[in-house]
């Protein structure tokens, strides 16, 4: 296996090999490794100091090793001569407990000791916005509904198209791109597949939409709520779940086409929500997007209660059609693979306790939602959703101990850094008190 990638490199003209992790903030690390070196690398790893990186590690630990998974192999479209990995890294001999794709990696050993496959489509939308980063790239992007902006869109093909040909080029079947619900905003939709392949493609997409757009002169943000006046990044998450090759979430006599093990892995989601939005809305800037106020297209499009519907996007879960459904809480800051173990660790809970998501709501959420008896609210911050992922005995069992430790002790540094800047609001509102 490990001769082969040195001929693939010499088949494919691929010089150099990107051998790359994601740590627990989603940050993408790598090491560049020329493809006459590739054969111990991928038997050995490339090594890294864990602390220099977003795990929790100290600087006196032992080197860590990232093994390259041949399966993830992409040649970067916009420049051939390189080849990337995701990798798992391991220390001391074992896997990284809490690194992000060994996390995502046991759950699904976990469904597939059960007979279970998950498999999901992500829609990651980003801004094109100025290299500074001060504001949207394109000064005739104005209108206050500027979602599917026909002029807008074309404005940006040189860079929707490449980011799109590149999809083509590597077998994601992409089959549609559009201007989204802010100014600035896009988003471009390729085929689900299984969890695995679509987190690495996830993370992947991130790195190639920021690629291009700074080779076109741009630059691209998935920041979850960049300008507060408009919608903000989502990653809305689509789920099914596969048994011997068949949807098992599909049930025609079903309500709205979706079976009872599909209601009970639902509600397993609605269950533990409250943690999961530690995973899935990972940064301070994430609870601006949930919870957020009226933007000036007229809607935020994304939840702030935990409820779910039919093809409604006033709600935290939508039944868009049968066999599927659609969790719209991630934003554009979620780790692809904390996104999916997330998903996949809550179902499983809901189909273990045969859980019951209730009746499905109805109504124009953002308008009633107000109505409904004890409708309850997604976290209003970072902490309260890290409060929650730290009290959950699920993700403890799920995801381990060490995961919940490391993740939570270095994302309440974050909150903790967060807090102590003196914002101009706090100065303006009680500098007279
Ligand atoms: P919308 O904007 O209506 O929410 P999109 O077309 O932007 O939907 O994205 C839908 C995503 O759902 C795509 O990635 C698509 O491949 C995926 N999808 C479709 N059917 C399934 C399914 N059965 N299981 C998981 N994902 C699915
Ligand atoms: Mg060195
Ligand atoms: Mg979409
Ligand atoms: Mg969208
Ligand atoms: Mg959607």
């Amino acid at each position: 296996m490990t001769k082969d990638l040195e001929k693939i490199a010499k088949d494919r003209g691929i010089k150099y090999f990107l051998i790359s992790f994601t740590d627990l903030f989603g940050t993408q690390r790598s090491k560049l490794v020329p493809a006459e070196a590739i054969t111990a690398m991928a038997k050995n790893g490339a090594g890294f100091a864990g602390f220099a990186t977003w795990l929790d590690m100290t600087p006196a630990d032992a080197d860590m090793f990232v093994i390259p998974d041949p399966e993830s192999l992409i040649q970067l479209p916009w420049k051939k001569e390189v080849g990337w990995f995701a990798g798992n890294p391991w220390m001391d001999s074992k896997e990284v407990e809490h690194a992000p794709r060994n996390v995502l990696r046991r759950l699904i050993a976990e469904a597939a000791d059960q007979g279970l496959e998950m498999k999901s489509g992500v829609e990651c939308e980003f801004f094109l916005i100025s290299p500074n980063g001060e504001g949207i790239s394109d000064p005739g992007d104005l209108q206050s509904k500027p979602c599917y902006d026909q002029s807008a869109l074309m404005r940006r093909y040189d860079v929707i198209s490449e980011i799109c040909d590149s999809m083509l080029e590597l077998g994601w079947r992409p089959y549609q791109n559009d201007h989204e619900d802010a100014n600035g905003q896009f988003e471009m939709n390729w085929e689900y597949d299984t969890v695995l392949v679509t987190a690495d493609r996830h993370s992947f997409f991130k790195y190639m939409v920021k690629s291009i757009a700074e080779k076109h002169g741009l630059r691209a943000t998935f920041m979850p709520k960049p300008f507060s006046n408009l919608t903000g990044n989502g990653c809305h998450s689509h789920v099914s779940l596969w048994k011997y090759g068949k949807n098992v979430f599909s049930d025609d006599k079903g309500e709205l086409g979706v079976s009872k093990l599909g209601y009970q892995f639902l509600a397993g989601i609605l269950a533990n929500a409250e943690a999961m939005t530690a995973l899935t809305n990972p940064t301070v800037n994430s609870y601006k997007r949930i919870n957020g106020t009226v933007t000036l297209s007229g809607a935020t499009w994304s939840p702030n209660t935990i409820s779910y519907t039919g093809n409604n996007r006033t709600h935290m879960v939508r039944i868009p059609e049968e066999g599927r459904f659609e969790l719209r809480l991630a934003d554009g800051a979620a780790n692809p693979y904390l996104l999916q173990a997330a998903v996949l660790a809550a179902g499983l809970d809901g189909i273990k306790h045969a859980r019951d998501p209730g009746k499905r709501l109805d109504i124009n959420m953002y308008t009633q939602g107000h109505l409904v008896e004890g409708a309850k609210k997604l976290p209003l911050n970072l902490l309260d959703a890290l409060r929650a992922l730290e009290a959950s005995p699920l993700y403890e069992a799920a995801f381990g101990t060490e995961f919940v430790t490391a993740y939570v002790k270095l994302k309440t540094q974050a909150w903790d850094e967060y807090t102590r800047h003196l914002t101009k609001w706090e100065v303006e509102t009680t500098l007279d008190c």
